[in-house]
């Protein structure tokens, strides 16, 4: 049994869970242990032990440390990358290129570390210097979700770590293989202990321990809106710092100026690769009538073609469903689609394999009102709803008629219409003739409205987050 990380050491939980393949049914992927609220108390304890030391840590051991975990990432990536795919079920190719962008990320944060900035400024006031310096928070508590379940956790451990804080790493319930192949790399990067703890478990014990825990000074969430916002009330009540990246329903405007095989190649790869459990899927896809009919052709076209099965198989463009509730709430929301009335183009249909896998051929709807329960909400399934727009204002307005903001997508030949859209799309990130799903590394990740809450993620940006600002005056 892989067990929990605390304080340096492997120790059992208060349970065990076992986890089978999203592909395969009798495919058992591990044997984990469960933290309950006694373990999950030790892990803050040891990360609130080690935290003092670990801040006046020199920013060379952080960037070695950091440096050597996205080594490890990079050369173990196909190994790690069939345990993301027969765990999570996103095909091979992307699950390997998850493993691949993490190792980048912790690299990308070795560098950071030797680059945390101050300022010092002229004080209005004669012979005094103002200095501003940036300083560790303290102990952050790492809540994940299970859809990137090895990026997402690297894009907060890394800089937690290269400014100078302890962590508390708590992985979503059904991925235990994928973060503890993670931390068993981070256990082996020479880090003092405490500095990084391994908490699995469930949300309503492990995480709301955290969220309660007066020593977790920052709460990074991941996950749903409806979790976000009990952890932001949670985090409110005793006013710890709180990050929250939450659900999306993202938008795909298609103008009839487009390059038509770029926008199905957008809408294709946006909707239903990862199996549409995406926060930045392309859910919502907006197409002026001029071309509506043959995009919705084309799109059908190509969804013939795609090759729906085992992730670990070559030639599959699309794994399984993660689980059987996600599969349950695909299936409730095409069922709603019908009813609504939206006309059912292709798709939908459970697939049944000899594996027992939770196999969903990607369905797309037409003709569907904005106003629709499923083309309003989050599905986080291969799911996608058209709906049709008059000219480009209409589709702007209806791109931007959502609670969420995470991602927004326009396909056009206009210089024009692609200039406004950049800047009227009510959306952390906009894309121009590119899937709304598939980010850079390097740069600032994050929403608006119901998607996200507080300063953004990853790029040199996460430091105002993973660091507070302290000004000091000095008279000479
Ligand atoms: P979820 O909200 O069910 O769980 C996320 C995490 O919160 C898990 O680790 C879970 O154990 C924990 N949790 C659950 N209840 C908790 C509680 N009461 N207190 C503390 N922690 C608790 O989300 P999920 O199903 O794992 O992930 C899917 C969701 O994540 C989708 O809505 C998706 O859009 C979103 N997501 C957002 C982004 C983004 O960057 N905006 C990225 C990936 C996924």
């Amino acid at each position: 049994m892989k067990q929990l990380y605390i304080a340096g050491r492997w120790l059992d939980g208060t349970a065990t869970t076992t986890t089978r393949s999203p592909s395969d049914r009798n495919d058992v992927v591990g044997e984990y242990a469960s933290a309950g609220a006694e373990e999950a108390a030790l892990a803050v304890a040891a990360a609130h032990a080690a935290a003092p030391g670990w801040a006046l840590s020199g920013v060379q051991m952080r960037a070695d440390a950091l440096d050597a975990i996205g080594s490890e990432l990079l050369a173990r990536k196909s190994e790690l990358g069939t345990l993301l795919a027969r765990e999570e079920g996103k095909t091979l190719p992307e699950a390997i290129g998850e493993v691949a962008r993490a190792g980048a990320i912790f690299k990308f944060y070795a560098q950071e570390a030797l680059r945390v900035r101050g300022d010092r400024l002229a004080s209005v006031r004669p012979g005094v210097d103002v200095d501003v310096t940036r300083e560790p928070v303290g102990v952050v508590g790492i809540i994940a979700p299970w859809n990137f379940p090895i990026a997402i956790p690297a894009w907060k451990i890394a800089p937690a770590l290269a400014y100078g804080n302890t962590v508390v790493f708590k992985p979503a319930e059904i991925v235990p293989g994928s973060a503890w192949a993670l931390a068993e790399i981070i256990s082996r990067a020479g880090l003092p202990p405490g500095v990084f703890n391994l908490a699995m478990g469930p949300g309503r014990v492990v995480g709301e321990a955290m969220l309660n825990d007066a020593r977790v000074h920052a709460i990074s969430f991941t996950g749903s809106t409806s979790t976000g916002e009990r952890v932001m009330l949670a985090c409110a009540r005793r006013r710890a710092r709180v990050q929250l990246e939450m659900g999306g329903k993202n938008p795909l405007v298609v103008l009839a100026d487009a390059d038509l095989d770029v926008a199905v190649n957008a809408a294709i790869q946006g909707s239903f690769f990862s199996t549409g459990q995406r926060c930045t899927a392309s859910s919502r896809l907006i197409v002026d009538e001029a071309i509506y009919g043959r995009f919705v052709d084309a799109m059908a076209g190509r969804m013939a073609a795609l090759k729906v099965g085992n992730a670990l198989e070559q030639g599959i463009d699309i794994g399984p469903v993660v689980d059987a509730s996600q599969l349950e709430q695909d299936l409730s929301y095409i069922g709603i689609a019908k009813q609504e009335g939206a006309r059912l183009v292709c798709g939908g249909e459970r697939l049944q394999r000899d594996t027992e896998g939770y196999f969903l051929s990607p369905a797309l709807f037409a003709d569907c009102a904005p106003g629709m329960r499923h083309a309003r909400e989050e599905i986080f399934g291969p799911v996608a709803s058209v709906i049709p727009a008059k000219g480009y204002e209409h589709a702007l307005a209806l791109a931007n008629d959502t609670e969420f903001g995470l991602t927004a997508g326009i396909c056009t030949t206009s210089l024009k219409h692609a200039t406004h859209f950049k800047r009227h799309a009510k959306a952390g990130m906009v894309m121009v003739n590119l899937p709304t799903a598939g980010v850079d590394y390097h740069v600032p990740f994050g929403g608006t409205k119901a998607s996200s809450y507080g300063p953004r993620e990853q790029g040199s940006n996460a430091v105002e987050f993973f660091a507070t600002v302290k000004t000091s005056y000095t008279s000479a």
